[in-house]
């Protein structure tokens, strides 16, 4: 029963994610004006924004004017309530939870715009910053010189990495790492670092093997970034132990 509850805070929270995804890149409001087509611009209804529900029983097209509708909107309302379930069963009901919740809202809010747009935008680092700091002061799972060196480790690393290629990252994924660190401490980032290194390099790899992307082409590191951070959040003091077992 409380999975339930979880999965479909999880749906509806994801359902204002998308909401975020569309308007934040553009600087619009995310609170106004009411959902639209963005076809033919009349307003939803209610019933024609549940999550996933509405989708499904409109065959992925506006009730109005017919245009398709992105099977995206649906996807990010699976991801966030699966997302939520899982953390819930990992950490239980309680703070972490919460913090959790809300940092894996801003790298599912994060990885959508940095995929469509190539960018993150700044209100959304300013955001996590905020949101980063009064966690490390009300969550006791971690200390605040942890956090700060989470922040450290995170963000000097990557820009580094940025200062040393020049190109290939960007900024956005410096101050993106950074706020992930602020979030999980020092150890859980080393891991998000080593996953995002490893599935990032992969797919480049594939990428240019396949032909997909020529060498100077940019591929998103944000997307990685927000993938591995919730692996670390999930199952990252597995990894930790496995690797300390090696010796
Ligand atoms: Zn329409």
């Amino acid at each position: 029963m409380q999975y339930t509850i979880v999965f479909i805070i999880g749906l509806i929270v994801g359902s204002f994610l998308n909401v975020c995804i569309c308007r934040i890149p553009g600087g619009l409001s995310i609170t106004y004006p009411p959902s639209r087509c963005t076809e033919c611009g009349k307003r939803l209804k209610w019933y024609h924004m549940i999550p996933v529900a509405s989708f499904v029983f409109l065959g992925g097209r506006c009730a109005y004017c017919r245009e398709r509708i992105s099977p995206v909107y649906p996807a990010v309302e699976l991801i966030t309530a699966v997302l939520y379930t899982a953390a819930f069963h990992r950490l239980g009901a309680g703070v972490l939870f919460i913090k959790s919740a809300v940092l894996f809202s801003l790298l599912i809010v994060i990885t959508f715009i940095d995929l469509k747009e190539q960018i993150i935008p700044d209100s959304l680092i300013v955001f996590g910053l905020a949101a980063g700091i009064v966690f490390t002061i009300i969550d006791g799972s971690h200390s605040f010189k942890d956090a700060v060196l989470g922040f450290a480790i995170g963000g000097g690393l990557l820009l580094t990495i940025v200062l040393l290629s020049r190109g290939g990252m960007g900024g956005g994924d410096v101050k993106f790492m950074a706020v992930i660190g602020l979030f999980l401490g020092w150890r859980l980032t080393l891991v998000t670092l080593f996953i995002s290194f490893v599935t990032g390099g992969i797919t480049g790899i594939l990428l240019l093997l396949t032909g997909k992307k020529g060498r100077k082409d940019p591929v998103p590191f944000g997307p990685f970034i927000g993938i591995s951070a919730v692996a670390a959040v999930l199952c990252g003091q597995t990894l930790i132990s496995l690797y300390l077992n090696l010796y």
